[in-house]
């Protein structure tokens, strides 16, 4: 699926940094632009995109810190700029706009629900977010920047796609530290999910392509992506088992938001060399995955690549209904009613504290 990638905000910009480098890297040409917006200049720098430094006049290249109401009121005074530059990166070829950034922080939080807007007013292809939730140990401001950009989020854009920052952390790292190592799980499994929709020559019709990703995302909402992947046998037939395996974990432990099993819409892609990937394995991951989503509508596929191991990737559309999902808005709304009570009433921060006052 040829695609544009816009990352706002920290983590957008250096998400969308990994997944050309990985399109590029794998030579599949799915990514045709790319583009970084931030109010934070010294965030864009590093980038080796095109950039937007977005609201000069109001924080003078310094970020919005956590602040996503300004993220976003940036962005809207700057929009005409943005899609100013956006215009010369989305060309004809193009069949997806993805908007990428980290759901917790000020300018991506606030700034990407306007830019999925103010691109489906102009382009006629689906305009995509995905957004990084912030991890279960990330504070209370992050969680309800996120809850908010989220709930604006799946209203504008077309469907989004939810990484939750623990689902692909390595264990024993600290969020920091994993983020390279999160970003690059991120690029290799959404960059194999866009490129499994290129067209490949000489391959028969089992072979996945752009409409089936946009026609198992068009209920919109919220959608999660699994993975899996291990060795494979020369031989088709002896793959039965391993694509089964393999679309199970995708399921049941690889996915981008963990316990999302209820689904409208689903999407397996089988990929490897193309003599290894056995028809009758993919056929049946597609039917176990009918019975655990609950959902009717299955598509499977194959993508041919020259590798010796099985990749399966599961995309499901529309998990609003999720565990994760409900416990996340459930968090955030906690959290803003913690915020809130704390403002109203200063003195709750000294109910227990058991100090006398002055007088
Ligand atoms: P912004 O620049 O104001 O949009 O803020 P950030 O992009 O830094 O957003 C903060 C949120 O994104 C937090 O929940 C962080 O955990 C997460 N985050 C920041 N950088 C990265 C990154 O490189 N990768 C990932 N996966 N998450 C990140």
């Amino acid at each position: 699926m040829k695609t544009v990638l816009i990352g706002v905000g920290q983590a957008g910009g250096k998400l969308a940094t990994s997944l050309v480098e990985f399109d590029d890297r794998m030579g599949f040409d799915a990514i045709t632009g790319a583009l970084a917006i931030n109010s934070a200049k010294a965030d864009l720098q590093p980038l080796p995109l095109e950039t937007v430094l977005v609201g000069q006049d109001k924080v003078n290249g310094h970020g919005v810190g956590g602040d996503n109401e300004l993220g976003a009121e940036v962005m809207q005074s700057d929009a005409r700029e943005v899609m100013g530059a956006l215009d010369g990166n989305i060309t004809a070829a193009a069949e997806a706009i993805v908007v990428v950034a980290g759901l917790g922080g000020g300018t991506g939080s606030g700034g990407a629900p306007v830019v999925v807007k103010e691109l489906q007013r102009v382009y006629d292809v689906p305009v995509y977010a995905l957004g990084v939730l912030p991890g279960r140990g990330e504070g209370a401001m992050f969680q309800v920047n996120a809850g908010r950009s989220l709930k604006t989020l799946a209203r504008e854009a077309d469907s989004v796609l939810l990484v939750d920052n623990d689902a692909w952390r390595s264990s024993g790292e600290s969020m920091e530290e994993g983020y390279d190592a999160i970003n690059e799980a991120i690029a290799r499994r959404v960059g194999l999910l866009l490129a499994s929709g290129e067209a490949v020559e000489g391959v028969g019709e089992s072979v996945v392509d752009s409409s089936e990703i946009i026609n198992t995302l068009r209920s919109g909402g919220i959608a999660s992506l699994g993975y899996a992947s291990a060795e494979a046998g020369e031989d088709a037939a002896d793959n039965i088992n391993t694509v089964m395996s393999t679309a199970r974990r995708a399921l049941l432990t690889g996915a981008s938001l963990p316990d999302a099993t209820t689904a409208d819409s689903a999407l397996v892609v089988v990929a490897a060399e193309s003599d290894r990937i056995p028809r009758k394995g993919v056929e049946r991951a597609r039917r176990w995955i009918e019975d655990e989503t609950g959902s009717m509508q299955v598509r499977g596929g194959d993508f041919p690549l020259g590798s010796e191991r099985i990749a399966t990737l599961v995309l499901l559309g529309g998990v609003e209904r999720s565990t994760r999902v409900e416990q996340f808005i459930e968090r955030a709304k906690e959290a803003r009613e913690e915020a809130k009570q704390e403002r109203q009433d200063p003195n709750t921060a000294f109910a227990n504290d058991e100090l006398d006052s002055l007088f």
